[in-house]
């Protein structure tokens, strides 16, 4: 079970105490009526902070205090990072604040919430040192492990039962300080941070392949090689030459029916000298 972090004293107030609406917080005195609370003016600044009475206070007082309390806390603007303070230990591991109403817990609720915590962290795994991990058996099935995703495959690549490597695959789990039950990836995520698997790659669970990086880049040969290449002397350049168009005259004047064939009128046309209009009417005529 992952429990939060819990900060050192210091920090969590600096941080409590920074923030910028640290002044609007509920449980500050009001401006006009000091000995009331600000976020609520029926409430006495008082009711956060268990009160020096000789012979202690009625339960049910104390209650009622300590509910009225947390009622503003709810709708205070800082209830996050004063729970972080409320939450703080000292440098001996001991709660920073153990008697105040902080962050919208009373002190009995943050006292129980701080007994769970040192036992979760009693109840945690820690890792092994790593002559424990480095055994053989606990290296080939390991090694197995990172190639192959079922049981058999494992046992089979590590040529010991399949009892026997899950076992060892139990084990490492808890030598690696893994809380139960790991899956493979979280197993061999730890024992690569140990250095259990320097040099092996890991397959992932879905079986895909890792990633290859790309082959350096070669740039493309030349069509032709530079030293084959000739050079060919072009013809100079003679006179100009146009080309000649017999589509268009064809297109244009001898479909028509009761005119005269263009090529009888200008047989050395080009799209240069073509007749105009008025010589081919002029010729007709
Ligand atoms: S959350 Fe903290 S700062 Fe806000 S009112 Fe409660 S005790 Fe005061």
């Amino acid at each position: 079970m992952n429990q939060p972090i819990r900060l050192d004293v210091t920090t969590a107030h600096q941080a409590f105490t920074d923030h910028a609406h640290f002044r609007y917080r509920g449980c500050a005195p009001d401006p006009d009526q000091p000995h009331l609370a600000a976020g609520d003016h029926t409430v006495p600044v008082t009711s956060w902070e268990a009160p020096d009475l000789d012979g202690g206070e009625a339960p049910a007082v104390r209650t009622a205090r300590e509910q009225a309390a947390v009622e503003v806390c709810v709708g205070c603007p800082v209830m996050v990072q004063c729970l972080a303070y409320g939450a703080s230990l000292t440098r001996d591991g001991k709660l920073a604040e153990p008697y105040a109403v902080l962050g919208g817990m009373t002190p009995m609720e943050r006292h129980r919430a701080f007994v769970a915590y040192k036992t979760a962290l009693q109840e945690m795994p820690q890792p092994a040192p790593a002559r424990q991990l480095q055994t053989d058996q606990k290296l080939v099935v390991l090694r197995a492990l990172a190639v192959h995703t079922s049981p058999q495959a494992v046992a089979d690549a590590a040529g010991t039962p399949m009892r026997t490597a899950n076992w060892q695959r139990s084990i490492l789990v808890g030598k690696l300080g893994l809380a139960r039950p790991a899956t493979r990836m979280q197993l061999l995520t730890a024992a690569a941070e140990r250095g259990l698997l320097d040099g092996v790659q890991v397959v992932p669970d879905d079986g895909s392949v890792p990633a290859v990086p790309r082959p350096p880049h070669r740039p493309r040969k030349p069509r032709r090689p530079a030293g084959r290449l000739t050079v060919v002397a072009l013809p100079e350049p003679g006179p100009y030459e146009p080309a000649r168009v017999p589509s268009l005259r064809r297109s244009r004047f001898t479909d028509i029916a009761g005119q005269l064939a263009f090529d009888d009128l200008a047989p050395d046309a080009t799209i240069r000298n073509l007749p105009t209009r008025a010589r081919v009417l002029e010729a007709a005529a």
